[in-house]
């Protein structure tokens, strides 16, 4: 109707947050090394540092807390849930998981021979790591636009389906485990996998012979992206086309901490394979728990029922990625250069275009996280060099492809008032990015040292 729709519901709790005076944000940041991990919360004003988790819960709800059923076995919170499975996803196994990669780790060890291969548009790293840990190896067959931020493609999470193909080909299908399909894909920037692509996906799973499943994070609003950009769904309902999109895999698993609403969950759903839902079961008692809570509490399986029949509204979608959209088309108005389309879940800042004068190996996109907080209180993430790590064998600083800060918007959590606060921010720092300085390292871990480093700018 209007070019700017209100959010589809009204507040009723609220939780104070604050901007600290600018000469304590630069002391806050040096004292941790330039490194927004080692911050405070309380010292952040705007937390864009993940999507995962950081979501507002319905007082519905937080009704459903109150309705816990704390058996150990079979309490009334399972069925519940297991029956919204049923219902939005239309699988008929259900097992529940304390987050994400608890899936992951339960599932992943009954599909992978060692060596196998694991077929995915992009892996998200836990994921990636698990399949590593059970002897797999993770390829990545994402479309090439991906890698393009400037090209206005609808579905850049897609499968190349002609990479796909020959990859099988040529490693043979007995020397792949399954087909992992990323929805919405996390890692190329919450770039939707289209429903053509999909099928497909499970056009060449069938003439190979190969299982499909889903990662299913975002699943929701992936299917929102379908609706707005695919010919043929306008007129589907989100729910419809939700069931369409998995009615193409045998499984599936999910980080209920994104498009389930909730601060902690997790999944794994089966179509109609008794005997692996039966291996799963048995995997899933020494490692997450009992098959009907699985290392979640009841109210946990409460809310997580209540926010996934939540998530499948689609005035809820609208104003979910139309606030993505809105923060990125503020930032592109003001020549700041990010990646189009904006995804689901964040916008992406393109700092290697932004500050060419940094190098890689100085982290351009960590200069600008830096500055941001320095400049509004405003926590970002670097996903670029920095995050990347060093080459294995040789020691050397690797190039990322893209540096990238990403402003990941947590869902039901912030106005568009705070969308325009974070867009002046990078608007005043656009204006001096000249003077902007790379970093280099004061204390370099061994693994994943984007957690923990120190860094100080380079003078
Ligand atoms: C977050 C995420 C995971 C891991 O889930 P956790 O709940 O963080 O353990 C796996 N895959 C994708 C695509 C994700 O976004």
């Amino acid at each position: 109707m209007y070019d700017k729709m209100a959010e589809p519901y009204k507040i009723k709790m609220v939780e104070r947050i604050r901007l600290i005076p600018k000469e304590e944000r630069e002391k806050k940041i040096k004292e941790v090394g330039y490194n927004v991990f080692g911050l405070k919360a309380e010292d952040v004003y705007i937390d864009l540092l993940t999507d995962s988790g950081t979501g507002a819960m319905s007082d519905n709800q937080w009704a459903g807390i109150m309705l816990g059923d704390e058996s150990y076995a079979g309490s009334r919170n399972f069925y519940n849930l297991q029956d919204t499975v049923r219902g939005i996803i239309g699988y008929n196994y259900f097992i529940p998981t304390h987050q994400g990669r608890g899936a992951e780790n339960v599932l992943f060890p009954i599909l992978i021979k060692k060596g196998q291969y694991v077929l995915g548009n992009m892996h998200f790293d836990t994921t990636k790591a698990h399949i590593e840990l059970k002897g797999g190896r993770a390829v990545n067959l994402i479309t090439e636009d991906a890698f393009d931020t400037e090209k206005e493609h609808p579905f850049k999470g897609n499968f190349d389906i002609e990479k796909l193909e020959s990859f099988i080909k040529e490693k043979g299908a007995e020397n792949c485990a399954f087909i992992l399909i990323t929805v919405t894909c996390n890692s190329a920037g919450g770039q939707p996998v289209s429903m053509e692509n999909i099928k497909e996906v499970r056009k060449i799973a069938d003439k190979y012979g190969l299982k499909v499943f889903f990662d299913a994070a975002r699943f929701a609003e992936n299917a929102y992206f379908i609706k707005r950009r695919e010919e043929g769904y306008k007129d589907k309902s989100i729910r419809e086309i939700v069931k369409e999109m998995f009615s193409y895999g045998e499984g599936l698993t999910m980080s209920a901490k994104k498009d389930g609403i909730v601060n902690i969950g997790g999944m794994i759903a089966i179509k109609n394979d008794e005997e692996l839902y039966n291996l799963v079961r048995q995997s899933l008692v020494p490692i997450e728990g009992f098959p009907t809570y699985g290392g979640l509490a009841g109210r946990d399986m409460e809310a997580l029922s209540r926010g996934l029949r939540e998530v499948v509204d689609e005035s809820y979608l609208s104003s979910r990625i139309g606030q993505v959209e809105y923060l990125g088309k503020k930032l592109d108005e003001a020549g700041i250069p990010i990646q189009k389309p904006v995804g689901g879940h964040a916008v992406f800042v393109d700092a290697k275009k932004m500050l060419p004068h940094i190098p890689y190996y100085q982290f351009p996109a960590q200069a600008l996280c830096v500055e941001l907080y320095k400049e509004a209180g405003v926590r970002g993430v670097e996903i670029g060099s920095f995050l990347l790590g060093r080459d294995p064998d040789t020691g050397e600083q690797l190039e990322s492809p893209l540096e990238l800060l990403r402003l990941t918007i947590p869902r039901r959590v912030y106005t568009y008032n705070h969308m325009d606060v974070i867009a002046e921010a990078l608007k005043n720092i656009y204006k001096r990015k000249d003077q902007l300085k790379g970093y280099e390292f004061t204390y370099e871990p061994k693994v994943l040292r984007h957690f923990t480093a120190r860094l100080k700018p380079v003078e």
